[in-house]
């Protein structure tokens, strides 16, 4: 969120002065302090048969660029719930979770936050590009877009996956195929 130039309670013009060892906008007419909360995300690397699942931005930022399924988290939601509702609003798929995989920063200035991010593979639906994406596509470690990535963290959290993907053993069950 962006800092407030006017105090949303009585419309003073704020003042940005440090309150809580930060600087912060405040209204020295009624106290209002702006916090600027970070915001929360959940996304998903969602794989199957060493390949995972990417989604091409339909909205700004990064529009036109390959994310993780992803989307900020509901008042009332845990990030668990985010991620599995953000993979079936963007790609139709029922995701079974596979567990935390790790925290990530939202550097998106108007939005920062934190990124949670969870593996996971599908376990029903129909690959479906809607909502806010305008395709959906299962990619394997060699054939990742990297040039066309939308965040940073994306970048993160994909190249840690194919490193650990290239280096599996390739023997390990039928469905290793790629
Ligand atoms: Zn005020």
């Amino acid at each position: 969120m962006k800092p407030y130039q006017f105090c949303p309670y009585c419309a003073a013009p704020l003042i940005v002065r440090e309150v809580a060892g930060r600087e912060r906008p405040a209204c020295d007419a009624c106290g209002f302090v702006q916090f600027q909360d970070p915001k929360m995300a959940a996304a998903v690397l969602l794989t199957e048969d060493n390949k995972v699942l990417l989604v091409r931005r339909a909205v700004s930022p990064r529009i036109g660029y390959w994310a993780l399924p992803a989307g900020f988290v509901d008042p009332g939601e845990l990030p668990e719930e985010t991620a599995v509702r953000e993979v079936a609003e963007e790609t139709g798929l029922e995701v079974a979770l596979g567990g935390f995989m790790g925290f990530a920063r939202i550097t998106n200035p108007d939005k920062p936050g934190v990124l949670v991010y969870f593996g996971g593979h599908p376990v029903g639906g129909q690959l479906q590009a809607q909502d806010d994406v305008s395709e959906a596509r299962w990619f394997s470690p060699a054939g990742i877009p990297w040039d066309d990535l939308a965040f940073s963290s994306t970048r993160m959290i994909l190249e840690s996956w194919a490193n650990g993907a290239a280096s599996a053993p390739q023997s390990t069950g039928e469905n290793n195929h790629v």
